[in-house]
């Protein structure tokens, strides 16, 4: 009994998962093992845990509350007499679909308000406010510009207006963001030339606020594989790519995304079905964007316990948290690192997510490294004021 005592003592964790924590900074990780972490403990760092985000689209960040000014400063019938929880139900998925298709339909409630070059800046500026009330550090936004144009409203202009929000909203709240471009599948009304247009501003925009390529909409719709050269000629001008691959039944874009050499994949929940790629996806160290609830609502998972994030943290995948949607979800990041602990996540391991988070973005090593240091002295910061914390009181993050 004493034997078996001492040996699990000294037992090292599953190699795998001692590498990924080991990838925090030794003495950030010493401060947390010498914490007796509670639930309270553990929820007191995820709210003050500084974060990136790597998937958010920035019309589905819009907030009710936002909806219902743009629709009164545009008198707009259908929204403008409603209040805030009357937009909400009709725009915030709260429960899970019976697929993703459903949930874009979500969308459709809001696109006509976001057709003005000031309701597409004011889009950016909210994104920007919600990031840094969550502590979020860098965020990468995502949008489509085809799905904002009118005949006097070109793609770029759009662009425009968006970089405009980004700025004004770095300049209020000091947090930046990175914009993914996103190309279109399955929409309504989006044609071949439109993404040709939209990977065309990409390139040009590339240093100019633009940092990567990706491919949204409905996977269901149409295979990567049609979007290759958009793929091709944005790496080979130096872009970042990704894209939405993986999330529905019988597509074979995961393989796709291998082969175009995109540098994240987005949800790929349906990776963890082949064994094959999830190996080649290991080997190149290729990050996946997680959005838990997103995952749930659009029933690419059936349960949470069901998720592949665990497996995939524990083999060695590079993993990263996002919210995909949040003001669709209603939720917020933080909201998705409370799920952590639901799927086995200790202290550390959070930690080492929203950390190794910044090795997936799309930024030159320097800026990474900025953040890093900002994380290492954020979390340091925050350590010694659990430590001083009763381990069952919640202190709200303060
Ligand atoms: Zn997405």
């Amino acid at each position: 009994m004493l034997a078996a005592v001492a040996l699990l003592a000294v037992a090292p964790l599953p190699r795998p998962l001692a590498a990924a924590q080991a990838r925090l900074p030794v003495p950030l990780r010493q401060a947390m093992e010498r914490i007796v972490w509670t639930p309270a403990r553990v929820d007191s760092l995820i709210l003050a845990l500084p974060q990136v985000e790597t998937h958010l689209h920035l019309d589905g960040a819009l907030s009710p509350r936002t909806i219902r000014e743009l629709a009164i400063q545009q008198n707009y019938k259908p929204l403008a007499q409603l209040s805030v929880s009357q937009i909400a139900r009709k725009v915030v998925v709260q429960k899970k679909r019976d697929s993703l298709g459903e949930v874009l339909q979500a969308f459709r409630t809001i696109y006509p308000l976001l057709r003005t070059p000031q309701a597409v800046e004011e889009m950016a500026y909210q994104a920007v406010a919600a990031a840094k009330r969550q502590r979020v550090m860098y965020f990468e936004g995502r949008f489509a510009p085809a799905l904002h144009t009118t005949p006097t409203f070109s793609q770029e202009q759009v662009l425009e207006a968006v970089l405009r929000g980004l700025e004004r909203g770095r300049r209020d709240t000091g947090v930046r963001c990175g914009v993914i471009i996103c190309l279109l599948r399955g929409i309504p009304g989006v044609t071949r030339e439109d993404n040709a247009q939209m990977a065309r501003l990409a390139i040009a925009y590339k240093d100019r606020g633009v940092v990567g390529l990706d491919l949204a909409g409905n996977e269901a719709a149409e295979p990567l594989s049609d979007f290759a050269e958009f793929f091709r000629q944005a790496k080979q001008a130096g872009l970042r790519t990704t894209a939405h691959v993986g999330e529905v039944p019988g597509s074979k874009d995961i393989e796709t995304a291998l082969e175009l050499g995109v540098d994240r994949l987005g949800h790929a929940t349906l990776l963890a079905k082949e064994p094959a790629l999830t190996r080649e996806v290991l080997r190149r160290g290729l990050p996946i964007e997680v959005n838990l609830t997103s995952n749930l609502r659009t029933n690419a998972v059936a349960d949470l316990k069901q998720h592949p994030l665990r497996s995939w943290y524990e083999a060695g995948i590079p993993v990263t948290l996002s919210t995909d949607d949040p003001g669709i979800f209603g939720i917020t990041l933080q909201h998705e690192y409370r799920l952590l602990p639901r799927l086995r996540f200790s202290a550390q391991d959070i930690a080492t997510v929203a950390y190794e988070g910044i090795d997936a973005l799309f930024l030159p090593e320097a800026d990474k490294q900025a953040l890093r240091e900002r994380f290492e002295k954020g979390l340091a910061r925050t350590l010694k004021r659990i430590a001083k914390q009763p381990p069952f009181t919640d202190l709200g993050g303060r």
